[in-house]
């Protein structure tokens, strides 16, 4: 699934691409990609005419600014945009077309058809699902350490999960979330309020650090992530964690091991990240 880098990049992408064009009409091939209005013929006519001001993102959505409406799209698994000509070919699997008035067209394509499409009244799409819930960029200037302490700091879940959750901290999935704690030399399963100042202080910087790089690399290319030119990422040339399971870690030579944390493929340096235990407790070892 693309992480916050990824949907970073297409949205960049996206930007040069598609600013300033107006909607003629739109198709729609697979309903269910579109979530609200309930309608698919709703949303076509509330997009006719429109012009797309912008595209920003919010977490792992992006959010199309239009004249009147903010659409609001997940790619989820695979989803895709690519811009077209009218005269392309249709590519299989293309569910919902951006037909604009100078011949071009914004095409999603989606093999897994897991995407999602909501388009609002603009304005409203921040307060409402699925973007209402959403807690900190973690790029945004507002993402300082006392930002990050107060969410993260007393809570007794373990780390991992903790940062996956969208409604803590955004964008950040399994592999930005394994590159991060090996950075930080904190085990994956560490009770948040097991942390002292000075690891939280280093997973913080950790987290700034991995999704700055990742963003300027254009992201990661795992499966089949593009941006909306066709292009490839090139961040996964630098996984120190990610997929190296067996292989020896950078920083001790230690192997890398792969385990199960909240139900996720966990890679981690058992020399470098060792589980201490919190607060006096012990902690099972994975
Ligand atoms: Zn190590």
């Amino acid at each position: 699934m693309p992480e916050l880098p990824e949907v970073e990049t297409v949205r960049r992408t996206l930007n040069e691409l598609v600013i300033g064009k107006q909607i003629d009409h739109v198709s729609v091939h697979l309903n269910r990609i579109i979530i609200k209005p309930e309608e698919v013929g709703e949303f076509c006519i509330q997009l006719a005419g429109q012009t797309i001001l912008s595209v920003e993102r919010r977490g792992k959505f992006l959010r199309f600014l239009l004249d009147d409406y903010a659409l609001v799209s997940h790619l989820r698994m695979e989803g895709r945009y690519g811009l077209y000509d009218s005269s392309d070919p249709l590519e299989l699997h293309t569910h919902v077309v951006f037909h604009f008035t100078d011949g071009s067209e914004l095409r999603y394509k989606d093999v897994r058809q897991f995407g999602t499409m909501h388009l609002f009244p603009k304005g409203r799409e921040l307060e409402e699902q699925p973007l209402k819930k959403l807690g900190l960029e973690p790029l945004e200037e507002a993402f300082d350490l006392a930002a990050f302490r107060a969410r993260i700091a007393h809570r007794s879940t373990k780390i991992k999960p903790l940062l996956l959750n969208q409604e803590y901290i955004v964008g950040i999935g399994n592999i930005y979330v394994d590159e991060s704690l090996h950075l930080a030399r904190i085990h994956p399963e560490r009770e948040a309020n097991s942390l002292t100042s000075k690891e939280l202080a280093a997973l913080h910087e950790a987290i700034v650090k991995t999704l700055s790089e990742a963003v300027a690399a254009g992201g990661s290319s795992i499966k089949s992530f593009v941006n909306g030119q066709g292009e490839i990422g090139m961040f996964q040339h630098q996984f120190k964690m990610y997929g190296r399971k067996g292989e020896a870690c950078y920083s001790c030579g230690h192997p890398i091991e792969k385990s199960v944390v909240a139900g996720r493929g966990t890679h981690y340096c058992p020399q470098c990240q060792p589980l201490k235990p919190a607060r006096g407790k012990k902690i099972k070892p994975i």
